[in-house]
């Protein structure tokens, strides 16, 4: 079931939205060589303490995992496409991070996801994460009343494809409100005109994700939580909540 949101609940969500993005920028600005994954972790937390807000990923438990999530932020590195568990890896110099962030503010989520480079970036992964990021937008400006959900997905998918890039096949985005993941699935690829019509009210989360070899195959780590590009190529991540408008998409977890 599709839960559509007052124009007071998508404000709720916007206040937590933004606590996502003060804590997706206090991570980006601490993650330089020598950094572990784990202080990237601590300091996501502390974002979350001192707004008051708690955490949708911290002890979050799906079927596919072999316990519940240790962490509030997962930190996927190079050839790592999501779900990558903070651990003593220490950050290198080229290396490229994706970093997705929940939190639960007054009962109410957000969810983003951003990809970057530490040290001195390969071009080739600058570009990877700037075709995340342009699909991304092409998928927001896709957001609007009249639409489809497929339309969404269409317009991420092409972006993505036209780079001869690969997409992990069964992962996008999701419905989200009160729950991190909510009705309807937010696919990253598919044929346009498909799928519930878009209302105002509604909130989405939006989010990309390239692997550079081309494959769109993955296989998950040891640690049942990572999952990993299958032709070993690096990948990017980009995510945003935003709520759907008369007046067009809002994003909710802008700074
Ligand atoms: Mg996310
Ligand atoms: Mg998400």
């Amino acid at each position: 079931m599709i839960e559509i949101k007052t124009d007071l609940s998508v404000d709720a969500m916007r206040a937590a939205g933004r606590v996502v993005a003060q804590a997706l920028a206090a991570v980006r600005s601490a993650a330089r060589v020598g950094v572990t994954l784990r202080t990237l972790d601590a300091t996501a937390h502390a974002v979350l303490r001192e707004a008051g807000a708690g955490s949708p990923f911290l002890g979050y438990h799906p079927e596919f995992a072999p316990g519940p999530f240790p962490a509030v932020l997962c930190v996927s590195v190079n050839d790592a496409i999501v779900h990558g568990v903070p651990d003593d890896y220490r950050l290198r110099d080229g290396d490229l991070v994706s970093a997705d962030f929940g939190a639960i503010l007054n009962g109410w989520a957000g969810d983003s996801a951003i990809s970057f480079t530490v040290g001195r970036p390969r071009p080739e992964d600058l570009h990877l994460i700037d075709t995340a990021e342009r699909a991304l937008a092409a998928g927001i400006a896709a957001a609007v009343v009249g639409n489809r959900i497929s339309d969404i997905a269409h317009a991420v998918g092409r972006v993505c494809r036209r780079e001869g890039y690969g997409i992990p096949d069964g992962f996008g985005g999701h419905g989200i409100g009160r729950a991190m993941h909510e009705d309807p699935g937010v696919p990253n690829e598919g044929r346009p005109g498909r799928g519930v019509p878009l209302r105002h009210g509604m909130a989405l989360a939006i989010e990309p994700m390239v692997i550079a070899g081309g494959g769109d195959g993955y296989y998950a780590a040891p640690d049942g939580w990572t999952l990993r590009t299958l032709d070993g190529s690096r990948a990017a991540h980009a995510e945003h909540t935003i709520a759907i408008t008369h007046a067009g998409p809002r994003i909710l977890t802008a700074l």
